[in-house]
């Protein structure tokens, strides 16, 4: 049985496509920013079977001919045999899969090589490069996560990154050329998508009595996350080019980049 948050049955952020978005309970991390804090402690999840899961993906399935199952939270590689059992039957049964992770649970071991064996994209949020400006922004260090993202690279994983930026505390010239730099290290990143920081979490932060930590920081206007986002790519070598399809950009590498994202 798996600890499960939520499911969402038209996700249209979550990957490619339409997904059926299972939210995993448990979350190690505590992202200053994070909208999700009801996700944190696994013990509050609603315990579900793999074919529970299953099964209400089928009964909408030609929602999904151009999307999948994705597996977010939380942190799904918290429950890495569950998930790895999901991914494995939705596999089986000829379904997309994408992982929403922070990668902060990777270690190389036989468990990722199995859960690799059946994930057909990660979607990979890395929240801070600098070790330090990670650890005061999510109380955790960053070194699984990069190594994470060089495993990733190693057996040739399709990815894509995200990255949020916030006020003061990412949005720092210094670390999105850093940024960019890491990205440049890696051959299989397919996409980027640099989110503004906003504060539509913090009601959840009322609701549970917990002090939100970003109290009063000013939300990102989109404009700034894309200049962060242009530094980013300059660094990287893969500026965007304005195709005059309405709302895609291609960058120089060819990769098609949804900006309604
Ligand atoms: S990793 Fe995601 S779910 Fe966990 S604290 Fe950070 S933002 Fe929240």
């Amino acid at each position: 049985m798996g600890y499960i948050h939520s499911i969402e049955t038209f996700g249209t952020v979550d990957g490619p496509g339409v997904r059926f978005v299972v939210f995993f309970q448990g979350c190690p991390m505590r992202c200053q920013y994070c909208h999700n804090p009801d996700t944190w402690d696994m013990g509050d999840g609603k315990e579900k079977s793999v074919d529970e899961i299953l099964e209400m993906f089928e009964r909408n399935r030609s929602f999904y001919k151009t999307g999948g199952i994705t597996a977010t939270g939380g942190e799904p590689m918290m429950q890495m045999d569950f998930l790895t059992e999901l991914f494995t039957k939705a596999k089986e049964m000829g379904v997309h899969t994408c992982l929403d992770t922070s990668g902060f649970s990777f270690q190389e071991n036989e468990k990722i090589e199995k859960l690799m064996a059946v994930t057909d994209l990660v979607m990979l949020d890395i929240k801070h490069i600098g070790e330090d400006e990670h650890i005061d922004l999510t109380g955790c260090s960053n070194h699984n996560i990069l190594a994470f993202a060089r495993y990733l690279d190693k057996i040739k994983k399709p990815v894509w990154i995200r990255h949020v930026v916030v006020p003061g505390i990412t949005y720092q010239e210094e670390s999105l050329k850093k940024f960019g730099e890491f990205l440049k290290t890696l051959s299989n990143v397919e996409k980027l998508e640099v989110l503004p920081y906003h504060t539509l979490g913090e009601n959840k932060y009322d609701n549970l009595g917990i002090p939100y930590p970003l109290k009063g920081v000013p939300q990102l206007s989109k404009e700034e996350a894309a200049k962060a986002e242009n530094i980013i790519r300059a660094s990287w070598g893969k500026e965007l080019l304005i195709t005059e399809e309405k709302n895609i950009t291609q960058d120089k590498t060819g990769g098609i980049v949804c900006r309604t994202c």
